[in-house]
């Protein structure tokens, strides 16, 4: 245990506090993986009063020095993937492989986006009026304000940050205050990275004060925010009021179709990964199975089957492969949706204890329900845990409009061996990402993500769409002759 205070980044230097944020393994409530410099509100002020000193040369950076930066912070990620996957698997609660592979990702983002910053074409075209030429250019918005949820503490930071900067942008990033260690981390990287001081900030603290605090400023230009619904309700309305652009990411319901002709175990294989991996944490995660009766009991069978052999363990542990849930307040809440889903009818096949393992951690047995209906609680509200729940239909059709029938949108996914099921659900599925034959969750960097109805807000994130975010469009007009 170390007693080092990790620090706040503002303008190039590192800021104490005088209180501190302890940050607690939830594998292991004994092991503290460090404690974090608590920002006050007059901190995050100091942070945006920096970046907005800084932007004004940073908007003004040669694309060159923003791509090294960016190569520099990604190469590094990636080199250290596993060291810093361990302390992401300790802070939040994924297993080791979980936490390796998002640091990677997320170095992967950082180059991505550092290649992106070459490619940031205008357009040139003819005026309606005859000898007149326009052009359409992009440029930095000016102060970015960016909060970040636990679930993925290095990747969302990642897919926010490198987009900010490599589109000339100054950043104040606000991470949960579950998870401030892999914020740090990447802080600290950029540091390093010759990004000129106050470009890049870092304010760890609650949404209550600093969050609060950043996301009414009226010198931040836009917000970018992943949560929850509730949360983001209040942050656009926020940003509202100071004219701000906001682009927020939030909750889902996602819903896997499984039809007669399915190949099973791609089936089974699928509703696990989305169900439970990442310990059902999953923005992504599939919560609702949607099963063709023709199938439904062989497949319910197999996935029972599969779901009570999965190995709940210590994140870090051999063969772990569901680790705890993120804390405590988390675990209470998945165990009060189970007591709902009963008390609705729904049947329980497997799972959804509280587990008491070798460590003092936050463990529960992954659950599947079966016989629930659409319109339950448990499956129209996120639980965020690994509860996952079968409901039958009769047709392809019903499938359909079960799966539409939610209040999000953010993914969804068939499996399916017919060419015509997977082209309707493809375009008539009222999510932002569809997968075929896939799991609903895992994402790749160079494309759009984001979803519909309650799931997100504003522009996509992600591939060149997020430049529609970080970028304002100025257009002109010349007469040269
Ligand atoms: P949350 O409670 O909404 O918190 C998200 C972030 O907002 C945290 O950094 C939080 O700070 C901050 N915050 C809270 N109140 C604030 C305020 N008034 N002003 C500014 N910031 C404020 O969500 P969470 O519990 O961390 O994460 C779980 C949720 O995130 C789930 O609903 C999940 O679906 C969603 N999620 C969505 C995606 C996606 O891409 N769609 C990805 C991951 C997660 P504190 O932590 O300090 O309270
Ligand atoms: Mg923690």
């Amino acid at each position: 245990m170390s007693h080092e205070i990790f620090q706040n980044y503002i303008n190039g230097q590192w800021v104490g506090s005088s209180a501190a944020i302890e940050n607690i393994n939830p594998s292991d409530t004994s092991d503290i993986v460090g404690h974090y410099a608590k920002a006050s509100s007059e901190d995050c002020l100091a942070a945006i009063a920096a970046a907005n000193a800084a932007f004004a040369d940073w908007s003004k950076s040669g694309l060159e020095q923003r791509k090294q930066v960016l190569d520099f912070i990604g190469a590094e990620l990636i080199a250290r993937s596993a060291e810093i996957g361990e302390i992401l698997a300790r802070e939040e609660g994924k297993t080791r492989a979980e936490g390796v592979g998002e640091v990677y990702r997320s170095g992967q983002f950082f180059q991505y986006y550092g290649a992106e910053a070459l490619r940031l074409m205008g357009e040139n075209t003819q005026s309606v009026r005859p000898g007149v030429d326009v052009e359409v250019h992009r440029e930095a918005l000016g102060v970015v304000g960016i909060v970040t949820p636990w679930n993925f503490p290095m990747a969302v930071a990642a897919w926010k940050v490198a987009p900010a900067l490599a589109y000339g942008n100054a950043v104040v990033l606000k991470p949960a205050e579950l998870v401030p260690a892999s914020a740090w981390i990447l802080a600290d990287i950029i540091s390093r990275s010759g990004l000129p001081a106050g470009a890049f900030n870092l304010v760890m603290g609650s949404g209550r004060d600093v969050g609060e605090t950043l996301c009414t400023s009226p010198d931040i230009q836009a917000v970018t925010f992943t949560g929850s619904v509730g949360v983001g309700r209040h942050i656009a309305r926020n940003a509202i009021d100071n004219m701000a652009r906001v682009q927020l990411e939030m909750g889902s319901k996602n819903a896997l179709v499984v039809l007669d002709d399915a190949d099973m175990d791609t089936a089974v294989n699928c509703a696990l990964a989305g169900g439970y991996f990442g310990t059902g944490q999953k923005c992504t995660a599939s919560s609702r199975i949607i099963v063709q009766s023709g199938i439904h009991d062989a497949f319910v069978e197999k996935l029972s089957a599969a779901v009570s052999k999965l190995v709940v363990g210590h994140a870090l542990g051999e063969g772990s492969q569901i680790g705890p849930v993120v804390d405590a307040r988390q675990l209470q809440q998945n165990l009060d949706y189970m007591q709902i889903a009963k008390d609705e009818g729904a049947e329980l096949l497997v799972g959804g204890e509280r587990l008491n393992l070798d460590t003092d951690g936050f463990f529960m047995s992954p659950a599947l329900f079966v016989n629930t209906t659409n319109q339950m609680r448990i499956n129209r509200e996120e639980v965020f845990g690994p509860i996952a729940c079968v409901i039958k239909v009769d047709s392809y059709e019903q499938a359909l409009e079960v799966s539409n029938d939610s209040d999000f949108g953010l993914t969804s996914g068939i499996i399916t061996n017919s060419l015509h099921h997977a082209g309707h659900f493809k375009r008539h599925s009222q999510s932002g990402c569809v997968m075929v034959n896939l799991p609903t969750a895992g994402t790749d960097y160079h494309v759009p993500f984001g979803g519909r109805k309650n799931s997100s807000y504003g522009p996509r994130e992600q591939g060149s769409s997020a430049r529609e975010f970080y970028t304002i469009v100025k257009t002109n007009y010349s007469k040269p002759y």
